[in-house]
């Protein structure tokens, strides 16, 4: 650790270069909190480590504030191991910590957003006593802040989402629902969150719910275990405007379907705003039945593509911005290129790199150095871009000109069959996934998989049509 005489020559050279340490430290309190909430129980967090402030960094380690030394001390006895952990290994480096004193806790009302506040509102006071369900927690950060329209870059290739997210925030009710499916990491969730914040804005009274798939799934199956099931039922029905990320999870889960079905009937008849999100088109989503297939195409359908450069330019600029940094263009440049699949990855890698030059600041930040410390951030961006299950089941359905739902579904007839069988079979051949992971993506069992894949080369040995047919297919994907 350094001495503070060494913090403070730090602290001024950092100043010339505009960096800000509060920011960073806040940043990374912020995913060293997140970590630590899963690490210990609710009650704990909220007691010890909420009212915890990031106030700088020294170094490599992390200055908390809490009340008085005895908390201090109390924490450090007691929750060592877990702070530890949850500051090992952010953005590749391992944070220490120490408390100082004297920091009392915010008053809530001193917020500058009322992120907790959106949370706490859409909760229905019906429900109290379904408190242990974190969909629907008062006073839990479900809605990020920092997922604005203002903080949205807007191009080419996002601008319809956009558009149509806006609209839908302005005018509930008027695409329903609205459907956006896209990659990962380029703006979903981001814009559902604006959807919750500007509704709530304009519309105080409104109850507005925003929930992953994936935590409606926790709710229903923990609602079945403790005979709550009203409760779980009204958390989909009694709001105003319901938006669920990632929909896609609602694969191959028949009850969970039924009980969406019902719910998204229910608020759909009452006019009411609903927004999905999810990897993949209705149709393409293995596993999910043609009635919800058929309901969630009957509004406004929207792809959202990863940014193009100018986009992810303008994005590290304004990350900049708030850390107070200055790059040089050509750094920007340089990583926007780099990476171009993902924007959380991208926003990774500047995290990074920035983590990694405030340790030391007195070496030039050149391209060979950036090359140098994102290496393997770049490396993941590589094999991201390897061959995916989905784009081969797109291909060989336009190879044999079916639609994706047919290679989905139980159909039979050979001109069917067989193609699927193809897909199955490349799957398997081009991918890293494993027979259950390729089982799953088609809504089939392990077993189906691996028939395919001894089936197909037996065929074409005796079939030329669909040899060539498979040659070609595979080309194609590895171009
Ligand atoms: P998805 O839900 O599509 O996986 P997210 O919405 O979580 O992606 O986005 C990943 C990260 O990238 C978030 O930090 C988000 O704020 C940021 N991001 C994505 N697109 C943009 C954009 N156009 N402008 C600003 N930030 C963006
Ligand atoms: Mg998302």
């Amino acid at each position: 650790m350094r001495d503070s005489g060494n913090v403070a020559r730090r602290k001024s050279f950092l100043g010339k270069k505009m960096f800000n340490g509060e920011k960073l430290a806040a940043e990374l309190w912020k995913i060293a909190a997140e970590r630590l909430h899963a690490l210990v129980p609710e009650n704990i967090y909220e007691q010890w480590f909420s009212s915890m402030q990031p106030l700088r960094l020294e170094g490599a380690c992390l200055v908390l504030g809490v009340a008085d030394d005895f908390f201090a001390e109390w924490v450090e006895n007691s929750y060592s191991t877990q702070i530890a952990d949850a500051l090992s290994g952010i953005a590749g480096h391992d944070y220490e910590h120490k408390f100082e004193a004297g920091y009392f806790p915010q008053q809530p009302e001193e917020k500058p957003e009322a992120v907790a506040e959106i949370a706490a509102e859409t909760v229905p006071e019906t429900l109290p006593e379904f408190s242990e369900d974190s969909f629907a927690r008062p006073g839990s950060t479900r809605v990020n802040s920092n997922y604005t329209f203002a903080n949205f870059v807007v191009g080419e290739e996002n601008r319809y989402a956009f558009t149509a997210a806006r609209r839908a925030a302005e005018k509930p009710g008027l695409f329903n629902p609205l459907y956006i499916y896209g990659n990962t990491g380029i703006g979903k969730t981001h814009l559902l969150h604006a959807v919750a914040h500007e509704t709530q804005k304009n519309n105080p009274q409104m109850v507005v719910r925003y929930a992953t798939c994936e935590e409606i799934l926790n709710s229903f199956v923990e609602s079945l275990n403790n005979h709550k099931f009203g409760a779980f039922r009204s958390q989909l029905r009694d709001v105003d405007m319901l938006l669920v990320d990632d929909v896609h999870v609602l694969g191959n889960k028949e009850g969970l379907q039924e009980q969406f079905f019902n719910a998204f009937n229910a608020l759909y008849s009452e006019g009411k705003q609903i927004i999905l999100t999810s990897d993949k088109r209705p149709s393409e989503i293995a596993g999910l039945e043609a009635r919800l297939v058929s309901r969630f195409e009957q509004g406004l359908t929207t792809e959202i593509y990863a940014p193009g450069l100018e986009v992810r330019i303008a994005i590290l600029r304004g990350m900049q911005q708030d850390f107070m940094m200055r790059f040089d263009d050509e750094i920007l440049e340089f990583i926007a290129s780099r990476i171009s699949s993902n924007v959380r990855r991208l926003r990774g890698a500047l995290m990074q790199l920035l983590t990694r030059v405030s340790l030391d600041p007195d070496m030039p930040v050149t391209l060979e150095r950036v090359e140098y410390i994102l290496h393997s951030v770049f490396e993941e961006e590589f094999t991201s871009q390897q061959i995916t299950v989905d784009e081969i089941q797109k291909k060989v359905a336009e190879y044999f000109n079916l639609r994706i739902s047919d290679l989905l579904s139980n159909k039979r007839p050979k001109s069917i069959a067989e193609p699927r069988m193809v897909a199955m079979y490349l799957a398997r051949k081009l991918t890293t996934s494993s027979f259950p992971q390729i089982g799953s993506a088609f809504g089939r069992n392990h077993a189906t998989i691996m028939n395919a894949w001894v089936k197909i080369p037996e065929l074409c040995s005796k079939d030329e049509e669909l040899r060539r047919a498979v040659a070609v297919l595979e080309r194609q994907l590895k171009s």
